[in-house]
């Protein structure tokens, strides 16, 4: 496909202007129009360029997209046009705070909700990713044992089924990552945990459900392990539409928790658009959230500091528009919708497992909101990867699960269907799977070059990443 710049004939435009009714006046930027090497396009020429881009990807609003750990739900578009009211769209963030009392207002709600949601206490929305919220709660973690004199906690613990962002978020917060086993069930490995568990420990991030999709059944014991040996218990909860409004982290003994608004409450991702990381803590941990924090007084609404704050991680206060979105999601679900869109998940990745539990499921029994295939039996039998499966599923229609993570499965194949897939969409998937299987058994060269449907077929993934060239 040509870019744009191809596409430019000179003088060509988009758009018609009365004839002037004043003097003209020469400004100096007209020099810079010379200067950029703009497209020249008429209006219908620009509409169906991007169109033509816009069908060749393939995003939520096109079909099943049961990409694991990420949570790629589709979100109502009605929040959208909620967070571009002029009241919220146009506010300036240097406005004053009593210029501002209902954006205010909406930070103060969406953080009471999540606190409620999370079982915690006090709540910043400032971190603009899952990633970023990580690393907030660790400055906190931080700020937290120096401010008891407590200077030797200098590891985290974390299962070698985590997130990549978990370490990642503890090194750049300065400490040093201990790697924790996992059970033949994906689950922590209690014993593993009581050795590393000590005086140096400053937290233990864990996300539960696993990423494997696994409840961890031993978390009270795991908390209770941790807490003894003076540490904090974090929890990743990037996915938490497992278990919202039926289990809370607070409750469940952890003392802070990330979650992704982006991901479990409406604002869609993927894109690389704006994301949300807010961290709900317990009391005890409040002083250290960053600054500044938006307080109820007795004239409204204010930006409030603490003398112990991890300090500022956002300009300003984080991505406004996501927490719209976020409020307008709770409010219209309210507890029991909540309660039921997790049902719902859990119910819809149980579904299709067992539609497709001939595929070799990791773990014994149920699923929570995701599972995980291994593809290693179908690799050494047919030679088809898993891979070669995911861009199998493509050609029909459905966008690839999360491939070859987490690490501790071989050849992993990871499906999040979420509560807003439908009967015949989970149905579908199955389907589309068998007929993959049969192929790789039957045709397997048909599989090492799909996709045959799509503009680009097999990019060097690695070349790609590596070297991206995102200019025509
Ligand atoms: C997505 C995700 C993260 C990171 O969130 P980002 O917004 O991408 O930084 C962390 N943990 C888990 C379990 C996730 O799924």
């Amino acid at each position: 496909m040509k870019t744009v710049f191809e596409k430019s004939v000179k003088g060509r435009g988009g758009f018609a202007v009365s004839a002037l009714e004043v003097e003209r006046y020469d400004y100096e930027s007209d020099r810079l129009r010379e200067e950029l090497d703009l497209p020249e396009l008429s209006e219908p020429e620009v509409a169906a360029h991007y169109t033509a881009l816009s069908k060749r990807t393939f995003g939520v609003d096109d079909g099943f997209y049961p990409l694991g750990s990420c949570t790629m739900k589709y979100n109502p578009k009605l929040h959208e046009e909620i967070a571009a009211l002029p009241g919220f769209r146009d506010a300036h963030p240097l406005a004053r705070a009593d210029k501002v009392q209902g954006c205010l207002a909406v930070i103060d709600t969406l953080s009471a909700y999540l606190a409620g949601i999370t079982g915690m206490d006090a709540v910043t929305l400032q971190p603009c990713a899952g990633a970023h919220g990580e690393f907030t709660a660790l400055l906190m973690v931080k700020a937290y044992h120096l401010s008891r004199g407590d200077s030797g906690r200098t590891k985290v613990l974390i299962p070698d089924s985590a997130h990549g962002t978990n370490p990642a978020s503890a090194a750049m917060a300065g400490f040093e990552v201990v790697t924790l086993k996992s059970d033949d069930d994906g689950r922590v490995n209690l014993a593993d945990l009581r050795l590393k568990a000590g005086d140096d420990t400053a937290a233990l991030m864990l996300t539960n459900p696993n990423t494997l999709g696994i409840f961890e059944k031993h978390v009270a014991e795991i908390a209770d392990i941790v807490h003894e040996a003076g540490g904090l218990m974090y929890y990743d909860g990037a996915n938490l539409n497992a278990v919202m409004g039926v289990v809370r982290p607070g409750d469940m003994g952890f003392d802070l928790v990330h979650l992704n608004l982006h991901k479990t409450f409406s604002a869609p991702h993927g894109g690389g658009g704006p994301g949300s990381g807010p961290v709900c803590c317990k009391a005890e941990l409040a002083p250290f959230l960053p600054d500044p924090q938006v307080t109820r007084t007795e004239k409204g609404f204010r930006f409030g500091r603490s003398e112990w704050s991890c300090g500022r991680v956002s300009a300003f206060y984080g991505n406004f528009g996501v927490y719209v979105k976020a409020l307008a999601y709770i409010v219209t679900l309210g507890g029991k919708g909540l309660r039921a869109a997790a049902q719902t998940a859990v119910l819809n990745a149980n579904y299709l497992r067992e539609k497709i539990s001939y595929f070799y499921p990791v773990g014994e029994g149920r699923c929570m909101h995701e599972f995980v295939l291994s593809m290693r039996k179908l690799r050494e039998e047919t030679g088809v990867t898993a891979a070669d499966v995911a861009k199998g599923l493509i050609d029909r229609g459905i966008h690839p699960p999360t491939m070859y993570f987490p690490l501790i499965v071989e050849d992993a194949l990871m499906f999040e269907p979420t509560e807003t897939a439908d009967k015949a969409a989970l149905d579908a998937a199955a389907d589309a799977l068998k007929e993959i299987i049969d192929l790789a058994y039957s045709d397997p060269e048909a599989l090492h070059s799909a996709p045959r449907t799509t503009p680009v077929r097999r990019p060097d993934e690695a070349a790609a990443a590596r070297n991206p060239v995102v200019k025509g």
